[in-house]
């Protein structure tokens, strides 16, 4: 019988708050050919607060509130051009692919699985571009849970993925670095959760994970032990 082996993205095939840093200061670049006098103004830190404002009034989807904080960035620096921040969102889905940096140890464990005979896939909550990296070339499925009405640990980007990837739950092992969404969504779901602790992090609470590695050397082997 097929298995699989999917994958959280952010914290887990990369860091995030660098990845984002590192984006969004390439999109402060962008906005500069635009509109210089405004992006001399703006930095990486006023951009995070706009965007931590925007969730505390709006609803909506990742996307949607990336624009609406661009919107109230340029507010503040008296620009009222809707278009214009929805022009800068997208340079920075763009950035995103530019500035992320995937930990070395990634490709060596999935052409491994794969040469294991494994399905990879990616199950993610977030809204990371991840089509557009040569590495989505080896994964046979992507669920951005944004299109699937729920959210990890909720059982629906899951299901999804099962749809996509095939076999059973009881032959499919999802890795992530969050003990609650990642390992504890998919052992609901009838996975094996396995926890990619790359800090050293000491495990708090109720959930154990399948198995925990701090590499993703570790990580064939420890999918050998699971599903044997
Ligand atoms: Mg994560």
């Amino acid at each position: 019988m097929s298995s699989v082996v999917s994958f959280d993205l952010d914290g887990t095939l990369w860091e995030f708050a660098p990845m984002m840093h590192g984006a969004l200061e390439l999109s402060i670049e962008a906005l500069a050919t635009r509109v210089p006098e405004i992006a001399a103004k703006l930095t990486v830190g006023d951009l995070h607060a706009h965007r931590a404002a925007v969730v505390e009034t709006q609803e909506g989807t990742l996307g949607e509130l990336r624009v609406a904080s661009f919107i109230r960035a340029l507010a503040e620096h008296g620009v009222d051009d809707p278009a214009l921040a929805e022009w800068w969102a997208a340079e920075l889905m763009r950035a995103r692919v530019l500035a992320v940096e995937v930990h070395g140890d990634v490709l060596p464990a999935v052409e491994r699985l794969r040469g294991d005979g494994r399905t990879v896939g990616v199950i993610t909550n977030g809204n990371f571009p991840f089509a557009e990296l040569d590495l989505a070339s080896l994964f046979a499925f992507v669920v951005h849970a944004e299109d699937v009405g729920g959210a990890k640990p909720g059982p629906e980007p899951f299901a999804w993925a099962l749809e996509l990837g095939g076999g059973d739950p009881s032959s499919w092992v999802h890795v992530g670095d969050d003990l609650e969404i990642d390992v504890a969504g998919a052992q609901a779901f009838g996975m094996r959760g396995v926890w990619v602790n790359r800090h050293g992090l000491t495990a708090t609470g109720e959930i154990v994970p399948d198995a925990e590695i701090a590499s993703f050397d570790e990580l064939p082997a420890a999918v050998d032990r699971l599903l044997r």
